[in-house]
């Protein structure tokens, strides 16, 4: 049998509510929290590890609802299909293993091939990352999202990512849940013929939507049968309408909206996930990477849409929680995926709301909400330990110090005396 671990720190934030605890103590057994609360109140079990972490806050695990794992320079990824999948699963796999040393103890990952053997491989321990829910292969229409030309019809059908018909997709869906996918992403909208910017198109108010109301409500009728939910790529009025329409359980994105949908997304409680790091870090690499003009006016016009519905959708309430949509290094390295609280917080969500829209909104969206992003007994022991107190300065979720995910200690870069600078 394991010992119990004791872990010490100033500060904890407790429950749904983030109640801050002083001078705290959880308790973990196995996997699990067993007790937290005042130190005092717990007492020192007997035959207990304690780490001191002194100064630092305790809080859940970070949890990045939307990103990638594509394992391919993010600045060249026209060579999606055509890289070979181990590399690119061992490359992934190196950012997988900085995401959780970042605080991020639970992600999913919305497209990649490489997704679910990802998953398999840290679930098995063979590989350190978050614990990862899966979608494997993007899934669109012929046309649609994630099929653009210069890749030949031939081979776009032959990855599996394209399908057609009502039963066209039912049977994609049947093979990502032969895959081992816990989810389906589908990709609702793309730019209108003449756009050069195809999946995300080159202006959000002028979307072309790829799937029939049929095809989504058999895609989503098969994966709810099979017990796996369905988030949709979904930009512009039209798309998250038919996300709505079809049944999707998660939008993704999902602006560049008219109010009468704004409020249908609140009436039926549907998640919207940000997205904001990924606009972000293509804006910070405008001039490093030399981005054709077009291509920074199109992330221009969709930065623009993304801040005001995200604005909007905060003044009106509809449920946001924290995906960052990050593809990997160069310019979207997975290690930054605490930026998403930041960005967040600087577009009016208060820090409270951002770290729980990052913790056990992020839970609600992967179906983990019974085990993880809350801080309680009885959960999971995903517990995260940063340098200050992220509900005054919301920067302190880029300074984690600790990393506990299951129970198992991944990370303590704290002195060996267990106490941190004070400062
Ligand atoms: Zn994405």
């Amino acid at each position: 049998m394991v010992e119990p671990i004791r872990l010490l720190a100033k500060r904890l934030l407790a429950g749904p509510d983030l109640e801050p605890v002083l001078d705290a103590a959880i308790l973990v057994e196995g996997s699990k929290i067993v007790a937290l609360g005042p130190r005092a109140k717990l007492g020192e079990p007997a035959d207990c590890v304690s780490i001191d972490l002194g100064s630092a806050t305790l809080m859940a695990g970070m949890i990045d609802a939307h990103m990638h794992t594509f394992g391919v320079s993010s600045t060249g990824l026209h060579a999606l299909p055509f890289e070979r999948e181990p590399v690119r699963a061992l490359t992934a796999a190196a950012e997988l293993r900085e995401l959780l040393h970042a605080g991020f103890t639970s992600a999913r990952c919305l497209g990649s091939s490489v997704g679910p053997d990802l998953k398999r491989a840290i679930a098995a321990g063979f590989i350190e990352g978050p614990r990862l829910l899966a979608a494997g292969r993007f899934l669109s229409s012929t046309s649609g999202t994630w099929d653009a030309m210069p890749v030949p019809l031939a081979e776009a059908a032959a990855s599996g990512e394209i399908a057609d018909g009502p039963d066209g997709f039912r049977t994609a869906v049947r093979q990502r849940v032969r895959d081992g996918a816990d989810f389906i992403k589908l990709g609702l909208s793309k730019g209108p013929g003449g756009d050069r910017y195809h999946s995300w198109g080159d202006d959000p108010a002028r979307q072309a939507t790829t799937m029939t109301v049929e095809e989504v409500r058999a895609a989503v009728d098969e994966a709810h049968r099979n017990g796996i939910k369905v988030s949709a790529h979904a930009i512009g009025d039209a798309a998250v309408n038919l996300a709505l329409d079809g049944g999707v359980d998660v939008v993704e994105h999902g602006y560049g909206i008219a109010e009468e949908t704004r409020r249908r997304l609140i009436d039926t409680a549907t998640i919207v996930v940000t997205t904001i790091s990924q606009l972000h870090f293509h804006r910070a690499a405008y001039d490093a990477f030399h981005y054709p003009a077009w291509e920074r006016a199109v992330y221009e016009r969709h930065w623009m849409a993304m801040k005001r519905d995200f604005e909007r959708g905060l003044a009106a309430g509809v449920r946001f929680a924290l995906g960052t949509d990050l593809i990997g290094r160069p310019t979207h390295p997975l290690k930054e995926a605490a930026m998403e609280f930041i960005f967040a917080t600087e577009w009016g969500m208060s820090t409270r709301a951002a770290l729980q829209a990052g913790t056990a909104r992020g839970a609600e969206v992967l179906g983990l909400e019974a085990t993880t992003g809350i801080m309680a007994e009885g959960m999971t022991a995903d517990v995260i330990g940063l340098d200050g107190d992220p509900t005054a300065d919301i920067a302190a979720v880029r300074r984690v110090s600790f990393v506990m995910k299951a129970g198992a200690v991944v990370r303590n870069s704290l002195p060996a005396s267990g106490s941190m600078p004070q400062h």
